[in-house]
């Protein structure tokens, strides 16, 4: 029901002006620590929505009173606050997946760091042969470190995993068919599927075999004059067990060469070093993979190899030239602050044990238990010293994830410091510790709030502490 002017008028007359309100000690100080606009903004929404209110009361036929201006301004501050704090920031990651997708995947060392800060704040070689004084290559940077990482021929970064795959599918085989096992037409994330990027490529997808069983003689028997390529897709996400049969790669690349037919494979996460002996099993290197014979890999830079995103296709010379030379090529190349970030983390990878050791993905996958039983006994002990009586504070032993698509079927042993609060939901709690500063994400086990001390760093522990401290400790208002 539509409220008349006159009706709303005497309530609506009480709310202050975007000026009055602008006036108040309280926003005056407001508007010395942040800025204006956000002060103004914050005025202004909270107004409106005071309108709104009142109106609303008036359709319902209640009073509407105008309370004075204490709530009023106690909003604009918590909207400033809002306003003011970067959208794009931190957080503590206690989840336990190592590669978070919607957490920024995987951290950078301290190395890759200061190479992208030097790159950023001052002009660099980016594209300038400096002995020669000439135009200098930008895949210059990581193409020498990529080879002799992985003893692939050539090597090529763009922009990330997807590009690749775009740009690799674009160049071997648009207008043509390109041959994949249905067991491997996979959909990561949200936008990238298999199917998709193939028609988006220009190439005509040729599936074989079921979802659970594909063998040679499927590719075998779909290979016609229009084949260009075939592929094969790491699953990822996902694992299908039970009656399978796949085919293996060197398999493929016999069939391939019989064929005249380039073989590629787009492994995903691509690890450089070997994570075997820390309980990963059953993921081969990007190096053992290359050793197969197949042509081309294509992975990303921020997975297992613990970089930026990149992504980064090594294998056959003249094929990675064919790639180089794409228009494609262009829309999708590498910036020069995951340049700078990939080149600081490529080159831990020839320094052994201590280079690796300063990759923090790395450094997470391969932490000892009981180290992280020990933080867990650390932040559980900090956390109980301040907590409500209502609080109980523990620690479990549980199992977190790789993440990035990396072993979906397999989990690492790990710590949790577990968080239950009586008369409080776990999902509750779970969404204050988001709304702390800086924001925690935990994940929630039945009625407990588990905190993952895999993926919660050392140098976090007490910055974790003083974040959830205070939601421990106080009363908690419904
Ligand atoms: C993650 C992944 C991609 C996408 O890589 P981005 O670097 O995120 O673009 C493509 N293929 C596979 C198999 C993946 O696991």
């Amino acid at each position: 029901m539509a409220i008349p002017e006159q009706q709303a008028g005497l309530p609506l007359r009480q709310i202050p002006s975007v000026d009055e309100l602008l006036q108040e000690p309280v926003i005056q100080k407001l508007l010395e620590a942040h800025p204006r606009w956000t002060v103004i903004e914050a005025v202004r929404e909270t107004l409106e929505e005071r309108r709104q209110k009142i109106l609303a009361l008036l359709r319902e036929g209640s009073e509407a009173f105008v309370p004075d201006l204490s709530p009023l301004i106690g909003q604009v501050c918590r909207k400033v606050l809002h306003l003011a704090r970067p959208s794009l920031r931190r957080v503590i990651n206690a989840t336990g997946v190592i590669l978070h997708t919607n957490l920024g995947r995987a951290p950078l060392s301290s190395e890759a760091l200061a190479r992208l800060q030097e790159v950023a704040q001052h002009y660099s070689t980016l594209e300038f042969d400096l002995p020669q004084g000439a135009r200098g290559s930008r895949q210059g940077h990581v193409q020498g470190l990529l080879t002799r990482l992985t003893g692939a021929e050539g090597a090529l970064a763009v922009n990330n995993n997807a590009a690749a795959v775009l740009l690799s599918i674009n160049t071997l085989a648009e207008g043509r068919e390109v041959v994949v096992s249905r067991g491997e037409l996979i959909e990561i994330g949200d936008s990238f599927r298999i199917p998709d990027v193939m028609r988006k490529a220009g190439a005509v997808l040729r599936e074989v075999g079921t979802t659970n069983r594909t063998r040679l003689k499927d590719y075998e028997g779909a290979i016609g004059e229009r084949t260009a390529l075939l592929l094969k897709v790491h699953p990822s996400n996902f694992r299908i067990v039970g009656f399978t049969s796949d085919v293996l790669l060197a398999d493929l690349v016999a069939l391939g060469r019989g064929r005249a037919l380039p073989v590629m494979i787009d492994m995903g996460s691509g690890a450089i070093a070997d994570l075997a002996p820390f309980g990963l099993k059953g993921e081969p290197t990007v190096q053992e993979t290359l050793r197969s014979g197949v042509d081309l890999i294509t992975f990303s830079g921020d997975k297992l190899l613990g970089g930026p995103q990149a992504g980064l296709i090594v294998g056959k010379k003249l094929m990675i030239e064919r790639l180089r030379k794409n228009p494609l090529a262009r829309a999708v190349r590498i910036d020069k602050l995951s340049l700078a970030a990939l080149e600081a983390t490529l080159r831990g990878y020839l320094e052994g044990e201590r280079g690796l050791g300063a990759i923090p993905a790395l450094a997470m996958i391969t932490c000892p238990l009981h180290e992280i039983e020990e933080r867990a006994e650390r932040v559980r002990a900090g956390l109980q010293a301040r907590a409500h009586p209502s609080v109980r504070v523990t620690v479990e032993d549980q199992w977190s994830e790789v993440g990035g698509g990396a072993l979906p079927a397999q989990g690492l042993p790990t710590y949790c410091v577990a968080l239950q609060r009586s008369a409080v939901s776990p999902h509750r709690l779970e969404a204050l510790l988001r709304d702390a500063d800086p924001a925690v994400v935990a994940r929630i086990k039945g009625e407990k709030v588990l905190l993952d001390m895999r993926t919660v760093r050392e140098d976090e522990v007490g910055l974790l502490i003083s974040a959830v401290g205070p939601i421990l400790a106080g009363e908690l208002g419904s």
